[in-house]
């Protein structure tokens, strides 16, 4: 199906015509229906896959749908949180995210650490429905308090395997236990590794397995 026929708003597909994008990608295809329905997702895909896409997409469409019309920062909540094992990988996220909610009153941020915490605080303040960050700089963010995530429904842990590979278990585990038990969670690794197996027992309800 094409993207005008799987559930996403009008803001989101004059996005993807802006961007040139035609058709789903397979990751896209399988994933997108599965997201919207609200299933977790344990993905198997590679970077050029579209699997950024894949995730984003259905969740500002899920976003959009519950929206919050309010301009005040106390009333835009995060409500969806992106983690990525790099700084390079979390900007290539959060550029893709911007890309494809620029039509909508969706905000969101890149968080993680090498630079600045103080731009990331008043982004922070001002009130965004999408973080995208690397564990560190996120668990610096909700010690001092410039970040709550008792009310962030999706988590995706975008190379998860990579992000056992750089030891992140601890942070990540810290970092569920902040969030609603009540969530939907995405896992996408280029692995199925027992350590991953693992991971997603922990962290996954009755998943999708999608393996392009
Ligand atoms: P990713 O695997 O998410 O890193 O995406 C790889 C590249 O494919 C990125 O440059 C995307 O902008 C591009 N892309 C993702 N989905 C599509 C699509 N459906 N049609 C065309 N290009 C796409």
């Amino acid at each position: 199906l094409p993207f005008d026929q799987i559930g996403l708003s009008p803001d989101i597909l004059r996005a993807l015509k802006e961007q040139g994008y035609l058709h789903p990608t397979p990751i896209q295809a399988q994933a997108i229906p599965v997201v919207l329905q609200g299933r977790d997702v344990m993905g198997a895909a590679q970077t050029g896959t579209g699997k950024t896409a894949g995730f984003s997409l259905p969740i500002i469409q899920l976003l959009l749908a519950h929206a919050n019309a309010s301009a005040s920062p106390a009333r835009h909540p995060v409500r969806a949180l992106i983690l990525t094992p790099t700084r390079e990988l979390a900007d290539q996220v959060a550029d893709n995210v911007k890309a494809y909610s620029r039509y909508t009153p969706l905000r969101s941020v890149v968080i993680f650490g090498g630079v600045d915490i103080g731009p990331q605080t008043q982004m922070l303040r001002a009130g965004v429905e999408i973080v995208i960050a690397t564990p560190g700089r996120l668990l610096d963010h909700v010690q001092q308090k410039t970040l709550n995530l008792s009310q962030t429904q999706i988590l995706v842990l975008d190379e998860a395997d990579r992000m056992l590979d750089m030891g992140f278990l601890p942070d990540l585990q810290r970092i569920v236990n902040l969030l609603p038990t009540q969530r939907q969670s995405l896992l996408f690794s280029a692995t199925f590794s027992p350590e991953i197996k693992k991971l997603a027992a922990t962290f996954l309800k009755n998943p999708v397995t999608i393996e392009v």
